[in-house]
């Protein structure tokens, strides 16, 4: 998996305060010189000002403002699965790679059964992880064995059989229906800072799966860079919270 952000609103979190301070001004924040909005803020510096008015609205649940700035990020080989996942969110927008104009009939199915075009999670070849809803905990090396022989057999099989259809002429949107659902795909997804909050108090949890929360983990580095104030305040503060109270 890869995640890069592709685009993202320029000096976010210069955003976040002027729409804040906008709800507490009698001046209009469209015409005022953000050191003369932030004025009333506490801090020496106008960082520091932003510091303070940002984690003070993140305290207080005042999320409102954080829906201005939106970004944009580009994500390579995740599962169907995992896609699934993902796009329950609905403030979240996504352009996700076609299956019905994008035919893999060029991928060699000895290289699926090694992990390319495929998602192999890593309890098909770490005999000791256990996951959730899983009737044994670890097992012995034979079965092991057998569970890795079994999976890679199948995914490869897939590949086989999607590709002889294509020859047999299906079209590329029916064939796919014999895919396995960790298939790897491409997809851009775009949200506010708001949200980006929401799906990691959903995503990046404990009890989410293995590949969402890698995804969510890399989002959230990402995040950190681009509203550092923001995130960094997220992660220590707010970030594995009991409560998942939409922010
Ligand atoms: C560990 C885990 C297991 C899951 N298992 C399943 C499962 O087995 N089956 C399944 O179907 N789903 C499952 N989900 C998905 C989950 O139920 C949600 O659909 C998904 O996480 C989207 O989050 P959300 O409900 O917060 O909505 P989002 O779409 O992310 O919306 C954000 C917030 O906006 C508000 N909102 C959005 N739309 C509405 C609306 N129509 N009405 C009222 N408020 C709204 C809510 O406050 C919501 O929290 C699972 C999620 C997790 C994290």
């Amino acid at each position: 998996m890869e995640v890069t952000l592709l685009e993202a609103t320029e000096n976010p979190e210069r955003l976040i305060c002027q729409a804040a301070r906008n709800d507490y001004m009698e001046e209009f924040v469209g015409s005022t010189p953000f050191e003369d909005v932030m004025d009333d803020v506490e801090g020496d510096s106008l960082e520091d000002r932003q510091e303070t008015l940002i984690h003070h609205l993140l305290e207080h649940g005042h999320f409102g403002p954080f829906e201005h700035p939106h970004a944009t990020f580009a994500v390579k080989g995740i599962s169907r699965s995992c896609m699934a996942q993902i796009t329950r969110h609905r403030h979240v927008s996504f352009d996700i790679q076609s299956m019905r104009y994008v035919s893999f009939d060029d991928v060699d199915p000895a290289d699926v059964r090694d992990g390319e075009m495929v998602v192999i999670p890593p309890s098909v070849s770490d005999p000791d992880w256990v996951g959730r809803n899983q009737d044994t905990g670890a097992v012995d090396a034979e079965t092991a064995a057998r569970r890795e022989e079994l999976f890679r057999e199948t995914i490869e099989g897939a590949f086989e059989s999607y590709q002889e259809l294509l020859e047999l002429g299906l079209p590329p949107e029916d064939a796919r229906y014999v895919l396995p659902i960790g298939t790897e795909v491409n997809m851009v997804m775009s949200m506010n800072a708001r949200m980006l909050m929401h799906v990691a108090d959903m995503r990046a949890a404990a009890d989410a799966q293995w590949e969402i929360r890698t995804m969510t983990e890399d989002v959230l580095d990402l995040a950190a860079e681009w509203c550092p104030i923001t995130f960094e305040y997220y992660n220590s503060e707010m970030k594995n919270r009991k409560n998942r109270l939409a922010p």
